[in-house]
């Protein structure tokens, strides 16, 4: 049966080598002149291509409809990825928090295995070559018109599967295009948004603290008196707001929040330390050092940049002598510190987003299959699917699963 892939990203190039190996004759076309070119950059260039857990945590990971990707992650779980990869000749090894890695850390490792593999299994690969148009018949796949280096032609095509990922990182050729395709084709889309990306605030304090970052922090969003959001680790400040670990986070599981009216945050500065432990603390400090002023002391708890934020959060005089400090300003200082102010006002753009939340909904597609529930022999892999998860190689997983199992129901389908 002849396939047409749609995008050589991370799903792509992994369901053309699958469904070829299973005996399908497969083109690959990419827009882009080469190869993976969001792979390439993944992983700060290091390429997290998974997140060595069970299946079921690998589940609660996931932010969008983690119940759709069951089927697929059990069709090729982390574990068989790693030893897939392995068995292509890719060495690899796994870091703190399970996160796996090719050995050298290089993401270029990865696509030249994928390019290699492409290769051996005969996937005809057109490069410069844009899908415009899905060609369908009767509900069924009839072909693809593409643009190659400019000049229209059609692919005819029995099976199409898109892989063209979200918008995020457009440089990289998220262009969106699955979702006019999906469209097109009469399947629903959820609302996009950026996920894993930074996000803006208001206060100029938090901006005077660009260039500073901070360690095992907690992190807290409310909406009302709900909270939304509780996390511990790395944030740091920017000429626009934060980013880091802790904020990419934060973004994918609350950003609805971000910039709506009833919503606050703040950021713990001392998780150790209770108010009344560190109500002791600051005794000590200010008993030991009665004549010396509020901004001469600070250093003893803060990092220096920090030292402004906390003061000018407070209110209080830095000017001010230990000595005339009173219980009420103790208790702004130790206010501050658990609960340092934030005003969110908005997730920074697609650009700098890690993975775009929303997309084809996934209530039109067969989760034991990616199939469309709409055109037979249409299939929707990777990004381009109403799914997310947070940072860790959970997301270039859910590229391989949903690939995986793409390529095992077109194979399926070649034998019946
Ligand atoms: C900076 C950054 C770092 C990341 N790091 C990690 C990480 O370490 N671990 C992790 O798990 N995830 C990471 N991610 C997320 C991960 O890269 C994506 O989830 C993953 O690449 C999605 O794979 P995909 O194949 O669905 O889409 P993509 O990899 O985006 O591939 C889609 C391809 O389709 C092509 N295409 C689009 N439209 C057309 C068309 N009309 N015709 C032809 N071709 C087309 C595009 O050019 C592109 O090559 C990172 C993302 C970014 C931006």
């Amino acid at each position: 049966m002849k396939t047409t892939v749609i995008g050589a990203g991370a799903a792509g190039m992994m369901c053309a080598i699958l469904a070829a190996e299973a005996g399908l004759s497969v083109t690959l076309i990419e827009q882009n002149e080469r190869l993976g070119k969001k792979l390439y950059i993944t992983g700060k260039g290091r390429c997290n291509f998974t997140n060595v857990c069970e299946p079921s945590e690998f589940l609660e990971n996931v932010l969008s409809n983690p119940r759709f990707l069951y089927s697929s992650i059990y069709s090729l779980t982390p574990k068989d990825t790693v030893s897939l990869f392995e068995s292509w000749g890719l060495r690899t090894k796994t870091e703190r928090g399970r996160r796996a890695f090719p050995s050298s850390d290089r993401s270029a490792d990865v696509i030249d295995m994928f390019r290699d593999r492409l290769k051996r299994c005969k996937v005809r690969v057109l490069l410069n070559t844009k899908a415009e148009e899905i060609l369908t018949d009767n509900g069924c796949i009839r072909g693809v018109s593409v643009t190659e280096n400019g000049v229209p032609r059609t692919i005819e095509s029995d099976l199409c599967v898109i892989a063209t990922g979200g918008i995020s990182y457009p440089s990289t050729g998220a262009t969106g295009d699955g979702y006019r395709f999906a469209k097109s084709s009469g399947h629903a889309l959820t609302e996009l948004s950026p996920s894993l990306v930074p996000i803006s605030c208001l206060e100029e304090y938090v901006i005077e603290m660009q260039g500073l970052s901070l360690k095992n922090v907690g992190f807290h969003i409310k909406s009302g008196r709900k909270e939304v959001y509780s996390g511990f680790g790395e944030l740091m400040f920017t000429h626009f707001g934060i980013t880091g670990p802790l904020v990419l986070s934060a973004s994918a599981k609350a950003g609805a929040y971000v910039g709506k009216e009833g919503t606050t945050a703040w950021i713990d500065l001392k998780p150790a330390l209770t108010e009344e432990m560190l109500d002791a603390r600051l005794l000590r400090i200010f008993e030991e050092n009665p004549n010396r002023d509020l901004k001469n002391i600070l250093p003893e708890l803060y990092p220096s940049k920090l030292q402004t934020g906390v003061l000018k959060a407070s209110g209080l005089d830095p000017d001010l002598k230990v000595h005339d400090l009173t219980k009420e300003a103790r208790r702004k200082l130790i206010a501050v510190t658990k609960h340092f102010p934030v005003t969110l006002t908005a997730l920074r753009g697609f650009n700098e987003a890690v993975v775009t939340k929303g997309g084809v909904s996934v209530r039109d597609i067969n989760p034991s299959t990616m199939e469309s529930r709409f055109v037979s022999g249409l299939y929707f892999i990777g990004e381009v699917l109403d799914v997310d998860a947070y940072t860790g190689g959970y997301n270039l997983q859910i590229a391989w699963s949903t690939a995986a199992c793409a390529a095992a129901a077109m194979a399926e389908k070649k034998e019946a």
